[in-house]
């Protein structure tokens, strides 16, 4: 019998317009002799399309208003085997809904509550990765009340990491809300605007010079794989939002030239970090690297990694020989896997 698949997309993060075009791809890639796939699109103010407005907006790439809101649909969703929650960001990515389909009963793709709460919070991350030995540029974390009633304590943090330094909210994603502090003046701005937006704010010491960015991903649940190291380049200060959605500002080279030693470790601290974070399914584990000097630092894991065609973790996977269909076909066998 075929599989019932029930492809969450869409919802409330800045990762919207990313997610309905990953949706779009594994839509079209998922074997329809196996499996009946039904798409279902969160709008931007976080309600569920009626099913006539969900292929819409699918081909519009975008998609505001809605019906019902999440809890009462998902309630009602029933006869599905899987969920595909092809969400990035809060809300989608970090454990809430993964929280929601856990109560709803049904099993879905990549990591649990856990796993997706964890690596959603760069902060939290940070605190398991580093009591796994894994090595990370030094950090502090601050809170928005802090910042309202001891703003001097927060710019102490800053001081103790020193310039130049990355100011990030916690939970967010694609650079939303980051900024480069180059000097003292700027410090109050990049902390105003990421405690709008947090209230949790990361503060990190830049790597010494910029570094050369990998990624790896990592595919698997108890005996999780990693692919191939990957590299972004681009020609930009750091990897920011409009870097990063620009066509033709970055580039993926797959695999990354980089001694084979290097890579074996990139690849390595990957895996351990996603058992440290309890991840399931998928991830991408995101590396500086800096090549004078050959230190090696975990940026970050991202759960749900953007999930186009010609996305980094599909390609990655390419590259290790997985078509895109047959990844996501592995990726749905894995999360009706029992854990
Ligand atoms: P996001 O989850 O939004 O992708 P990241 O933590 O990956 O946030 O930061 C976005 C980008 O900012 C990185 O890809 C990198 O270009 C730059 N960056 C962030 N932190 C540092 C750092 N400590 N040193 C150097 N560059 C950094
Ligand atoms: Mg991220
Ligand atoms: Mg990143």
């Amino acid at each position: 019998m075929k599989k019932r698949i029930l492809l969450l997309a869409g919802g409330q993060s800045g990762e919207h317009e990313v997610s309905l075009m990953s949706a779009r791809g594994v839509l079209a890639a998922l074997p329809r002799d196996r499996f009946e796939v039904t798409p279902l699109v969160i709008s931007r103010q976080g309600r569920w399309l009626p099913p006539s407005d969900t292929v819409r907006a699918l081909e519009q790439g975008r998609a505001e208003g809605g019906g019902e809101s999440l809890l009462k649909r998902v309630a009602s969703v029933s006869g599905f085997d899987l969920v595909f929650p092809l969400l990035h960001g809060p809300n989608g990515e970090d454990g809430t809904v993964q929280g929601l389909l856990t109560l709803a009963g049904l099993p879905y793709v990549g990591s649990g509550v856990l796993g997706s709460a964890v690596s959603m919070d760069k902060a939290m991350t940070k605190s398991v990765l580093e009591s796994a030995g894994i090595p990370q540029v030094p950090s502090r974390l601050a809170t928005r009340k802090q910042w309202r009633e001891q703003p001097e304590a927060v710019r102490d943090l800053a001081a103790d990491l020193g310039l130049p330094l990355f100011v990030k909210p916690a939970n967010m994603g694609s650079s939303v809300g980051i900024s480069k502090v180059r000097s003292e003046m700027e410090l109050d701005a990049a902390l105003d605007l990421a405690f709008s937006l947090d209230r949790r704010v990361v503060l990190e010491a830049m790597t010494a010079g910029k570094p050369r960015e990998l990624e790896v991903g990592i595919l698997g649940n108890d005996a999780p794989l990693a692919s191939p190291v990957g590299e972004l380049r681009f020609d930009a200060d750091f990897y920011d939002y409009q870097t990063k959605y620009t066509e033709g500002r970055a580039s993926m080279h797959i695999p990354a030239d980089l001694p084979k030693a290097v890579a074996e470790q990139v690849r390595d601290l990957a895996l351990q970090a996603f058992r440290a974070l309890d991840c399931a399914g998928l991830a991408r584990v995101d590396f500086f690297y800096l090549e004078d000097s050959g230190e090696l630092y975990l940026n970050e894991v991202n759960t749900m990694p953007g999930f186009t065609p010609t996305s980094m973790y599909p390609k990655l996977w390419e590259a290790a020989g997985w078509s895109y269909s047959a990844l996501v076909t592995r990726l749905v066998e894995l999360g009706l896997e029992e854990r």
